[in-house]
């Protein structure tokens, strides 16, 4: 019997790139997307031949700009996941999207061909960031984009950048208060971090102090009116990110399309996917059970005390600082404090 496995399509196309940007994602003014589209079905059946016929709980749209993807070839993904696995009631199916490439009636057509949740990538209501980010859509646009889609009978995220020069925690207060007058039952707050290989890398910014960056987090945590269930992760109860949640708690998943990363678990053995594709290779229970602990400490529910992460865990540390982490129903959560030193905390953790 194969167990449920989540399915993440990634689609790493956008019409420009952000200055900030290290996703695996490019430039590209006309994607073949019936090639694209004839990759993705054929990992499809791959993966149906490898595992039979599965549950899939959730299944996200990531990138790159999926919303640019012609929505004829996301209906021939659906029907192709369909037919091929068992895709449960409700699912959860995520589109994310970028403000200016989705009009109402594309948007209708993408809710017409199953998807029922949008995550819309806003990053700042000010045009000024927004053009320093190397964003292409305005505040309006973007605004427009969440009012359409909380009109509609799906559920709604968006993500936000915080962390930028010259932002303190005032800044960050006024955006959350912006953010809670949308009505968005969810919300992503990332903090902007700088690769060397982007154009932000080269630009030698001054950035905010670490003690800025955690004033900005509280600030966050006191203002949003939605709860944290993750360290960037704001909802209201059950309006969380199945799909994220899933794959946070260890849950199998398959990656499809260029880049895309997996967990799979086939015969009682983890398997790691390389780079999207078909390929894969064997992963211990052990570096299992760590990524386990590193995605579920960043949740405020915790990770689950299974006999695997038991194993690679330093219970004896865990009991003496519980400052830092508190088990409770056979769970461990990092404790606020324990959230802002996370990175030394797991080390210290992590047998
Ligand atoms: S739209 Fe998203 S994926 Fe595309 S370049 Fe900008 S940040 Fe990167």
């Amino acid at each position: 019997m194969t167990l449920p496995h989540n399915i993440y399509i990634h689609v790493p196309f956008c019409i420009s790139k952000c200055n900030y940007c290290a996703f695996f994602s490019h430039a590209c003014a006309k994607p073949d997307w019936e090639k694209y589209t004839a990759g993705i079905i054929g990992e499809i059946d791959h993966w149906a031949e490898m595992l039979g016929k599965f549950d899939v709980p959730t299944v996200f749209f990531g990138g790159g700009t999926p919303s640019l993807l012609p929505t004829k070839y996301f209906a021939q993904i659906i029907e192709h996941l369909h037919s091929k696995f068992n895709i449960v009631n409700n699912a959860e199916i995520t589109l994310e999207s970028n403000p200016g490439t989705l009009d109402t009636a594309r948007l209708d057509e993408f809710i017409k061909y199953g998807a029922n949740r949008l995550s819309i990538g806003v990053q700042s209501f000010d045009d000024d960031e927004l053009a320093f980010l190397g964003r292409r859509h305005n505040a309006y646009t973007a605004r427009k984009l969440i009012d359409s889609a909380l009109a509609r009978q799906i559920r709604v995220s968006a993500d936000f950048i915080y962390g930028l020069p010259g932002h303190n925690a005032n800044k960050v207060e006024n955006l959350c208060k912006q953010i809670n007058n949308t009505g968005l039952s969810h919300c992503s707050m990332y903090e902007l971090t700088i690769e060397p290989s982007t154009p932000f890398g080269k630009m030698n910014l001054t950035m905010p102090t670490n003690n800025e960056m955690a004033d900005m987090y509280t600030a966050i945590q006191n203002t949003l009116n939605l709860p944290r269930y993750e360290v960037s992760n704001y909802a209201n109860p059950d309006n969380e990110c199945r799909h994220n949640q899933n794959i946070w708690d260890g849950d199998a998943y398959i990656g499809l399309g260029t880049a895309a990363a997996g967990r799979v678990f086939m015969n009682n053995v983890w398997y790691e996917q390389l780079g999207g594709g078909v390929k894969f290779e064997p992963i211990t229970n052990d570096a299992r059970a760590i990524e386990k602990v590193i995605t579920g400490l960043r949740t405020m529910r915790g990770v689950l005390l299974a006999k695997d992460v038991k194993n690679v865990l330093n219970m004896e540390y865990a009991k003496e600082h519980n400052e830092l982490v508190q088990i409770n129903d056979e769970r461990m959560r990092a404790t606020d404090n324990g959230i802002l030193v996370l990175d030394d905390l797991l080390v210290n953790l992590i047998r």
